[in-house]
């Protein structure tokens, strides 16, 4: 999973990239990088880390330009490496070009090792490298042209941001996988700026003006918008987990409010596992929207009965299971005083190796809970997710080889309830507003916004294990043998 965000002709652009960024650091925290244009040339900047890691002052006032676009990421393909952090910057025949990339490419390895064959040479293992290499080989003339040749070659989620010495290119993948949308900043008439989620708007004071649509292309100058359909229409396989989990819940993506939606998972919970309980409790931050939805639809007392530090970041994202087990410890503490002799309801969003599940149940016997009950606001997460999430291999997820009382067993909880797929579906899609009316303004920006509208405009491989984009499998012998110590 990763971030991206940009913007174009403003003299702070690089400040204001890094504001955006930091509004999507959930969104990855492995790396962060940021590239400006200033019409002649491409500066950039990557480090490991967080976006305050990464870009101290000093760095942000030699990032001069007026066109910025900037990435965080969460490795997905390709390792955790200094190599593989985005934006990707290069110089090729025709100039400068820079990409950051949301979402994975399904057939990379399979063209990668086609261009090797013909001479191509990687600097790293991202699955991203493959679109710059597809861009640079294209006998197109323009680079919009170049970008959709190449993109039409790829296979999977894209949401992508790219940066030339005088453009920004906005594209989102035909089946609109990952979110990505466009703002304007307040009260200037042509500064845009486009991000994963619009929750970085807000921090620039920019306003929602719409999402880029799926298989759709804004080329943003500094004086024009223009939006162009490159690819054949498919249908949208919004990614639904973006809604349980993964994005912040002050986002409204593709027409839905993420915390309407969640609180809605909640209450179609609290529908489908009720349970008699004292109270319920949710696993915070993700599970705090579906809590209170589960609460109210129960009629049962809402409480913070784990306390988080937000000093440690999101557990999943440390690397080796070690780490991991330590993390939950370090991340959650149970509130002994109202916990005790209680009989307690735990919300969370997703169970995936069940290890944070069976700490918290045993955290919250210690502090002396009577019962524990666990209620997970969408289905078992049996199948990997190859569109960007990283999610282990299928063996790791508990799901997939663990019936529910099985996984309740092992996670020593009372009982356990998970949400069924098609309430799942129906409690996020009851949160759509009305589909906003077109917006004609003259520069190309004028499409309505769609979204996803029926239960099969959501992707939800991760539960069904419907692809909707086959997965080309490879060797996986491949490593990079080039390291920087
Ligand atoms: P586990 O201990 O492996 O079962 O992890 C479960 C926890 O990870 C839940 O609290 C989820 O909120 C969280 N989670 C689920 N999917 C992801 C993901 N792709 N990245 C980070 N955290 C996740």
């Amino acid at each position: 999973m990763c971030g991206v965000f940009g913007i174009i002709n403003h003299s702070e652009a690089s400040k204001l990239t890094h504001l955006g960024l930091h509004a999507l650091q959930h969104r990855g925290q492995e790396s962060a990088g940021i590239v400006t244009s200033d019409g002649g040339q491409l500066l950039q900047h990557r480090g490991m880390g967080l976006v305050h890691d990464v870009f101290p002052e000093q760095q942000l006032e030699r990032l001069t330009g007026k066109n910025a676009i900037g990435h965080v990421r969460y490795s997905t393909a390709g390792g955790s490496a200094l190599k593989n952090a985005q934006p990707i910057a290069v110089n090729y025949s025709r100039g400068c070009l820079a990409v950051a990339h949301n979402g994975n490419l399904t057939n990379a390895e399979a063209l990668r090792e086609r261009l090797e064959e013909r001479g191509s040479i990687f600097q790293s293992m991202s699955d991203t490298e493959v679109i710059v290499h597809l861009i640079a080989a294209s006998v197109q003339h323009t680079v919009e042209d170049r970008i959709a040749d190449a993109l039409t070659q790829v296979r999977g989620a894209y949401s992508l941001l790219f940066l030339t010495e005088d453009k920004m290119i906005a594209v989102r993948d035909p089946r609109g996988i990952r979110p990505l949308c466009i703002g304007k900043l307040r009260g200037e008439e042509n500064v845009h700026t486009v991000a994963s989620e619009p929750s970085s708007f807000d921090l620039i004071d920019a306003e929602f003006v719409r999402n880029v649509e799926p298989g759709e292309m804004v080329v943003f100058t500094e004086s024009s918008v223009r939006s162009m359909r490159p690819f054949s229409s498919m249908p949208q396989s919004s990614c639904i987990f973006e809604y349980v989990y993964f994005a912040r819940p002050d986002a409204v993506l593709d027409g839905i409010s993420v915390y309407e939606a969640r609180k809605n998972l909640g209450r179609a919970l609290a529908r489908e596992h009720a349970i008699d309980a004292d109270l319920v409790i949710p696993v915070p931050d993700s599970g705090v929207p579906a809590t209170i939805g589960y609460a109210e639809a129960a009629g049962l007392p809402f409480e913070m009965g784990l306390v988080r530090s937000h000093y440690v970041g999101r557990t999943f994202i440390e690397p080796s299971q070690s780490i991991r087990h330590f993390g939950v410890r370090l991340k959650l503490s149970p509130v002994g005083s109202m916990l005790a002799g209680k009989r307690v309801v735990v919300v969370d969003d997703s169970i995936v190796r069940g290890t944070t599940s069976r700490k918290i149940v045993k955290m919250l016997r210690d502090a002396g809970a009577k019962e524990v009950h666990m209620r997970i606001s969408s289905p078992p997460n049996q199948w990997p997710c190859y569109y960007g999430i990283d999610t282990p291999t299928r063996a790791e997820l508990i799901a997939s080889s663990h019936s529910v009382e099985e996984i309740n067993q092992y996670i020593t909880s009372d009982t356990l309830g998970y949400l069924s797929l098609d309430s799942m579906k129906r409690a996020v899609l009851a949160c759509r507003t009305a589909p906003e009316p077109p917006k004609p303004n003259g520069n190309g920006i004028h499409l309505p916004v769609l979204g996803p509208s029926t239960p099969e405009d959501f992707c939800d491989a991760c539960w069904s294990g419907n692809y909707p984009v086959r997965f080309i499998p490879h060797s996986g012998q491949r490593q990079m043998r080039l390291m920087d110590i």
